[in-house]
């Protein structure tokens, strides 16, 4: 079986793409952050990967979440709600 370069290429993308999404946020370093519902006042864990979507590079430390309780969006500073640090393995600020 003969595998062309575009092929080669293609596989080679796939496997990366693989690797962002499944391998780095279950293994690569991850914060949990205990947010608070600004709707209905519970609490919920959140689990985040620095730095792992476009979204979270322009907006740094806010994320806008759904509530698991009320299901209402809302704007949450997930690095000052921080209670877990990640493993140290070459963390880069
Ligand atoms: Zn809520």
């Amino acid at each position: 079986m003969q595998i062309d370069v575009i092929s080669a290429l293609f596989i080679v993308v796939a496997i990366g793409f693989l690797i962002i999404f499944y391998v780095l946020p279950r293994y690569g370093p991850h914060y949990t952050s205990r947010l608070t519902c600004p709707n209905c006042r519970k609490s919920f864990n959140f689990h985040w990967i620095p730095g792992a979507t476009l979204t979270s590079l322009i907006r740094r430390n806010y994320r806008v979440l759904k509530c698991p309780y009320c299901h209402i969006k809302s704007t949450f500073d997930i690095a000052a709600t921080r209670v877990s640090v990640p493993k140290k393995t070459k963390v880069k600020t």
